[in-house]
């Protein structure tokens, strides 16, 4: 025990939208984009109503080799472009190092959906690619 009690060292909080629900019919967009790109990724940014996911914004597509998901660093700076998804052909909805550089870089929601694409296949992260819980609705 000091003079000075106890120490607060938390950092404070970006100041960041806070997204907490994605809409049932976007999960459907999700799934049937991320289908009809396989084996191949599917990416897009995700644009907020306020706390709910409700669309997809398309990646502008590059001439050559680029991947979809190497794409999503050409996402358009738009208040409300949260984040990302993207599709990983090889079934876990996990993070890879790319990833988790994208999603400090870009927005504060994050989706990754494995295959086959169905509910249950995703899951969503944020900035810190810490598992984060969104309310279907
Ligand atoms: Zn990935």
């Amino acid at each position: 025990m000091g003079l000075f009690g106890k120490r607060n060292k938390e950092p404070a909080p970006p100041p960041r939208r806070k997204v907490t629900k994605v809409s049932r019919n976007l999960l459907e967009l999700i799934y049937q984009a991320s289908r009809s790109q396989h084996p191949h990724e599917f990416a897009a940014g995700l644009r907020a109503e306020g706390d709910t996911l409700t669309e997809i914004v398309v990646v502008p597509t590059q001439s050559g080799r680029v991947s979809a998901h190497m794409q999503l660093w050409t996402l358009p700076i738009d208040r409300s472009v949260v984040g990302t998804v993207h599709s990983h052909p090889s079934g876990l909805p996990l993070p890879s190092d790319a990833d988790k550089q994208l999603f400090r870089t870009f927005g504060h929601t994050h989706i990754i959906i494995g295959e086959p694409y169905a509910p249950g296949t995703w899951r969503s992260y944020d900035f810190d690619a810490r598992p984060i819980p969104l309310d279907i609705v």
